[in-house]
């Protein structure tokens, strides 16, 4: 089998950037792709990096913020596009399979007239995916818990979810943190982790460096940028961790296995 990859295909934040597509990350397998989020930009960059969509046959979206999921109707018209047969999963909030069957209405992507058969999966806490080489368990993040009395009053079906995701390929552990409450959303998923994707908006550095090192984490890849999101801060913390920290690019290819 080849060596599995992950390639940053959108580093961006919630706020557009004029240099990143919003959160994305593709996961090549060798013989499929599974695609982590699908933000504004994802499919450009997806062709960009040399991938045919058509190759990705499950999608995992943490929650429903358009930086993470906006592009997901593009991808799916492509998709459609290439006539493929290759059936799709999509792994979602349970709260978000009915908004986004109706997305795909809204952009005459009808069930019926797609190629190929589509499935919706709730992410469930804790409960594994086999994703055919790639092991995924889904963990709740706070980062909307705030706003579930808010849908609640307004009557709408939103229960807040969003979830971090634990991906072990092989005997390599990547952590994608999506968006979080707090740091401490990532407690209790169990080390070792070689890698952590961790997004930069919601949690403080200072703090991330200390909980990285206490859980003797390989690499920290800073994700989820804005524009004006402050680099020196990254070469002054350094020293408090022995941790490689690499700044994500849109394009960057991580070998899993390094
Ligand atoms: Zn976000
Ligand atoms: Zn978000």
């Amino acid at each position: 089998m080849p060596t599995p990859r992950l390639i940053i295909l959108g580093s961006s934040s919630g706020k557009a950037s004029a240099h990143r597509a919003g959160s994305s990350y593709l996961l090549d397998l060798g013989s499929h792709g599974v695609l982590i989020d699908c933000g504004d930009g994802a499919t450009r960059n997806f062709l960009q990096a040399g991938y045919a969509p058509e190759w990705v046959d499950h999608i995992l979206i943490s929650h429903t913020h358009a930086d993470h999921a906006a592009g997901l109707p593009y991808f799916m018209q492509q998709r459609y596009l290439s006539g493929t047969k290759n059936p799709l999963t999509i792994h979602c909030p349970g709260e978000a399979a009915g908004p986004l069957k109706a997305i795909f209405n809204f952009g005459y992507l009808f069930k019926d007239r797609l190629p190929f058969p589509i499935e919706y999966k709730p992410l469930i806490e804790r409960w594994p995916l086999d994703l055919d080489g790639a092991q995924v368990t889904a963990y709740p993040t706070t980062h909307l818990a705030g706003l579930r009395a808010h849908a609640e009053r307004l009557g709408l079906p939103n229960r807040g979810e969003c979830f971090a995701m634990r991906v072990q390929v092989g005997d390599r552990v990547i952590l994608y943190s999506a968006d979080l409450g707090s740091l401490n959303d990532l407690d209790a998923i169990p080390t070792p982790i070689d890698w952590l994707l961790v997004e930069t908006t919601h949690v403080p550095l200072e703090r991330l460096w200390p909980w990285a090192e206490s859980r003797r984490i390989r690499r920290i890849v800073l994700t989820h940028l804005a524009d004006d999101f402050d680099f020196d801060v990254v070469a002054h913390a350094r020293p408090t961790t022995a941790a490689e920290i690499l700044i994500a690019e849109d394009g960057t290819a991580l070998d899993v296995n390094d």
